[in-house]
């Protein structure tokens, strides 16, 4: 099938990739020249496992094309819009790439053709987009096919989901979107994905509901945290015994620093906009809870370090390891390891800070943290280690060599991801979150 992507950053690229993979005709649209560049040279401009890989495939198939001209996108049968949906000031979504990409598209529409919004927008949004398309380009359908990615491991998530939403409207023009849908997914749908047909209103709340309900999972796990560390308790076995109750499940009850990245933050607090805005506030109220417990970890992180360099991080030296906001990735928006970075450095610290693959991602936010190239050169030298992003690297760090290397062994791990006993045998004070 012909189909454009309009947006080609996190979402987007992965997205137009995997559907070249999957046999796909596929024009890929940015306002980017810069990241249109990279694409069409098929270097990802961001760290995604696999998507190197999938992108180089595509292209040498000739089933890829990367442009920052919309024009190109005409007599494609379905477009997916997947342009950012950044916080706006009042917290709210920023709605203005989402409707200047279908003003900009609509111009290109066809009869017959559907526009497939995957952004995560306020509930409200595809019905106020479908009026206007289907006012400009009568035939031409608006749905919305929520996405749920994880990063990290966007293409697999991509290629075989583990749920596939489509909100669409009812009668024929909604069957005939489903119809296309289907075309598109058919190889997932083959594997016996689940998929859901329902109206627009609740494709919009699913995305935002799910990304709540993880939300909540975290910060309620942190909040035990927290109580943990009053009392003594252990969190992580805390986590692992509730978790075994195949209600509550273990997933997603990993104390530490908290969410961060480019959608679970400023999706709830969208959410709570938003529901301010339809009258109904107090339904969201507790979301605001959720952002304060997970906000307060990287102060309590920040307090913790000063209490263990002795009531001052002033002129010590901090091996942080770790920027991004989680593994596997290279994305530091809204990222809590940043930020306790940024923080201390603000503080007097002398921070030396390493990640496998976010310093270029992190300079730009921060160029006034010092960055090495190794975890080893952060560690050399330090008065104390902070663990923030749990790579495999860290993880795999061996405790005694470290001893060697610091000049205090001191380690507070943000991330509850070092085996505790290895560093405290090799000499450590060990600091976890909430054990
Ligand atoms: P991003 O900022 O990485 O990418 C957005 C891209 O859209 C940029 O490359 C930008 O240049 C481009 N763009 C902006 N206006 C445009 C226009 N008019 N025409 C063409 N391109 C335009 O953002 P992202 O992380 O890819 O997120 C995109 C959307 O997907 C957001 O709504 C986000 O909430 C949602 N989402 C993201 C993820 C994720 O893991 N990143 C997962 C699910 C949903």
């Amino acid at each position: 099938m012909r189909i454009s992507v309009i947006g080609c950053g996190y979402l987007g690229a992965v997205h137009a990739a995997s559907m070249a993979k999957l046999g796909h005709d596929v024009v890929a649209v940015d306002v980017d020249p810069g990241k249109i560049e990279r694409l069409a040279a098929g270097e990802a401009p961001f760290f995604e496992p696999g998507l190197p890989e999938i992108l180089t495939e595509a292209l040498a198939s000739g089933r890829i094309r990367f442009t920052t001209d919309m024009a190109e996108v005409a007599g494609a049968r379905v477009h997916f819009v997947a342009v950012g949906t950044p916080q706006g000031p009042s917290g709210a979504a920023d709605l203005t790439y989402v409707d200047a990409a279908v003003a900009s598209l609509t111009e290109h529409l066809s009869p017959g053709e559907f526009v497939v919004g995957k952004s995560t927008v306020p509930v409200g949004t595809a019905a106020r987009l479908a009026e206007d398309v289907s006012r400009a380009v009568p035939g031409a359908t608006l749905v919305w096919n929520p996405e749920f990615l994880r990063e990290g491991f966007a293409v697999q998530d991509t290629i075989a989901p583990d749920r596939l939403v489509y909100g669409v409207p009812s009668g024929p023009e909604g069957e005939a979107a489903v119809a296309a849908l289907d075309e598109v997914y058919a190889v997932a749908l083959a594997e016996d994905t689940p998929r859901l047909v329902v109206d627009l209103a609740t494709a919009e709340l699913v995305k935002v509901s799910a990304n709540a309900f993880l939300a909540t999972k975290i910060s309620f796990i942190n909040a035990m945290a927290e109580i943990a560390e009053v009392v003594g308790a252990d969190v992580t076995a805390l986590a692992d015994a509730i978790g075994h109750d195949a209600r509550i499940g273990r997933k997603f009850l990993n104390a530490g620093l908290g969410f961060g990245g480019g959608c679970l933050p400023k999706d709830i607090r969208a959410f709570q906009a938003r529901a301010t805005e339809l009258g109904v506030g107090e339904s969201l109220a507790f979301l605001a809870d959720i952002d304060a417990i997970n906000l307060r970890r990287r102060a309590h992180v920040v307090d913790l370090a000063a209490q263990a360099l002795g009531g001052d991080v002033r002129g010590k030296r901090v091996a942080v390891l770790g920027l991004a906001f989680k593994p596997n990735s290279d994305d530091v928006r809204d990222s809590p390891s940043l930020d306790i970075a940024a923080r201390l450095l603000e503080q007097g610290a002398e921070v030396a800070a390493y990640d496998p693959e976010a310093i270029p991602t992190a300079r730009r936010v921060h160029p006034e943290l010092d960055y090495v190239d190794s975890a080893e050169a952060a560690l050399t030298g330090a008065d104390l280690v902070l663990v923030l992003t749990e790579w495999n690297e860290f993880r795999a760090l061996d405790a005694a060599t470290v001893a060697g290397l610091v000049a205090s062994p001191v380690v507070i791990d943000g991330r509850n991801c070092l085996d505790r006993d290895a560093w405290r045998a090799a000499g450590f004070a060990y600091h976890g979150m909430g054990r």
